[in-house]
């Protein structure tokens, strides 16, 4: 079985510690040669600054950096000066998203759906950056039905995105369908699925009831069945995840794209177990 390419996501870290965990996470997992590593953002430009210093770093190790840009709460202004800098910079990807508005924020800003913010980096920087979009196998838990949500999709291909990442999802039959289904909408695009390794079951539990993706009963039952034995929850998660990167490598996935959640160890694992190696 060839190995298809492989990514890794970040989020900016707060503290000096957890900057240097982060690089000493990232030193692992550059040896698995990732094509590149991201950097999430906060939804109105709450963590502008240590996006930026993060994606610096990454760029000086020589590696693809990747920043992730939200357009909920921002203005043209402003997302125009982040593109110029990142162009400045020598950053050639972009994952453009719409972001969620943070509580307490009052203004959606210029921008109201993703397809937007992908016409406005086309308008502004030309072919400049290779754009990343979201995609959602087990659809944007905001979509009126599912295929609305397809068709939402389809407007962030066609506004000039080259390549999605999806939501984390654990059910392969949902990816390939939403493959299947967009591509019959004229999609062609290479759609990417991402990955979440299981290390926290609460947190993982918390997380996926907000952004819609769902943990199947059955894996659930077995993992609220751990209780506060992390141990197992984690054997338990690596079988499991393995498992679903074998049938979407199977499947033609093209490339896998990591939540790493800044820790090195379970998508190493992972990443071991299908055949990667250092
Ligand atoms: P959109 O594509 O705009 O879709 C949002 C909703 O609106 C969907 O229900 C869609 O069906 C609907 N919709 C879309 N376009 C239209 C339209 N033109 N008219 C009417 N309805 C429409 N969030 C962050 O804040 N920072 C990050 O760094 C970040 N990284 C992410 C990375 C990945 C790979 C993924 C999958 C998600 C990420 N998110 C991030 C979360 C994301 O911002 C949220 O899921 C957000 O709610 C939707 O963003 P989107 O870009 O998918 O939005």
């Amino acid at each position: 079985m060839s190995l298809p390419p492989i990514s890794f996501e970040f989020f900016p870290p707060q503290t000096p510690e957890g900057a240097e965990k982060l690089t000493a996470a990232r030193k692992r997992l550059a040896a698995l040669k990732p094509e590149f590593f991201s950097c999430t953002f906060g939804a109105g430009g709450s963590t502008q600054d240590r996006t930026l210093d993060t994606i610096q770093l990454i760029h000086a190790e020589g590696h693809q950096a990747a920043p992730h840009l939200s357009c909920v709460g921002g203005t043209r202004e402003n997302i125009s000066a982040l593109l110029n800098t990142y162009k400045e910079m020598g950053i050639k990807r972009i994952v453009a998203l719409r972001g969620d508005l943070p509580s307490g924020m009052a203004s959606i800003g210029e921008f109201h759906y993703a397809n937007e913010l992908v016409s406005f980096i086309r308008a502004q920087t030309g072919e400049h950056f290779h754009i990343e979009v979201a995609a959602y196998p087990e659809f944007h838990p905001q979509a009126n039905s599912a295929r609305e949500d397809m068709l939402n999709f389809k407007r962030k291909i066609n506004a000039g995105a080259n390549s999605a990442i999806t939501q984390y999802f654990y059910n392969a039959d949902a990816y390939f369908r939403f493959v299947d289904e967009t591509r019959k909408l004229g999609v062609t695009a290479p759609i990417v699925p991402g990955i979440m390794p299981i290390v926290r079951y609460s947190q993982l539990a918390r997380f996926s009831d907000t952004c819609g993706a769902e943990i199947p009963r059955w894996m659930r039952k077995t993992m609220e069945g751990y209780g506060d034995d992390v141990e197992s929850v984690q054997a338990f998660g690596r079988d499991a995840v393995t498992q679903l990167c074998e049938k979407l490598i199977a499947g033609g996935a093209p490339a896998l794209h990591f939540y790493t959640l800044n820790q090195a160890n379970a998508s190493i694992d992972i990443l071991n177990r299908l055949g990667y190696r250092a």
